[in-house]
């Protein structure tokens, strides 16, 4: 069995949504100081690194994190190709030959490369992200999760509409994610929030379980 870790690390210096306050830490006590043991405040976004979205990130009263049906967040995940692509349309899926009852999907287009660029040291407004008309194909299909390579499912300047589609349909979105050295596929993926009360979202380790012959 091979496990593949698809998380981006966290950590104060990670690149966060523009206008937002980053990842903090704080030291409550700490053995090099005399304290008995080490314990670290941590203050960040729900939407930090690699996360996912609740209903209610983009539709008011619906579901919020802790709502989320768990077998969704585990079993097999379809990782496709979409280098080529400069945003995730209805057209762009209609090409990437992706099977019937494909119930996750993850996506790897340019944006991944850019988690392993030492020169990506800042937000990069031209991320790749999917479109309104991808956002319904994706619903059509019945994709129940869908996995983005960057901090949002949408593009930057087409935000709202996209996580209306996807959320208002109860699709998961799952952001935030570097598959550059995920060979496309099936895997199994395991991919948890935290139980967050009413959250709009939560950090996630996603992983993907390459199982042998
Ligand atoms: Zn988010």
């Amino acid at each position: 069995m091979r496990i593949h870790d698809i998380s981006i690390p966290i950590h104060p210096a990670m690149i966060v949504w523009p206008g937002q306050p980053g990842v903090a830490t704080r030291y409550l006590s700490q053995i090099s100081a005399g304290d008995r043991s080490t314990v670290t405040h941590l203050s960040l976004s729900v939407h930090t690194g690699t996360h996912m979205d609740a209903p209610c990130h983009f539709v008011a009263g619906q579901e919020g994190i802790d709502q989320l049906d768990l077998k969704t967040l585990v079993g097999p995940a379809l990782v496709v190709d979409a280098t080529h692509a400069a945003e995730l349309s209805a057209e762009v899926f209609d090409v990437l030959a992706i099977p019937a009852h494909t119930e996750r999907l993850i996506v790897r287009t340019t944006n991944s490369q850019l988690w392993d660029d030492p020169a990506h040291d800042a937000f990069a407004e031209a991320y790749v992200g999917v479109t309104p008309s991808g956002a319904q194909w994706l619903v059509d299909h019945g994709v129940k999760l869908i996995g983005v390579d960057y901090l949002s499912v949408a593009p930057y300047d087409d935000l709202v509409v996209p996580h209306q589609i996807l959320l208002g349909a109860k699709v998961v979105i799952v952001e935030g994610l570097n598959v550059q050295a995920i060979t496309p596929g099936v895997y199994e993926l395991v991919c948890l929030p935290l139980k967050i009360v009413g959250s709009d979202g939560s950090p996630v380790r996603a992983i993907l379980i390459e199982r042998g012959e």
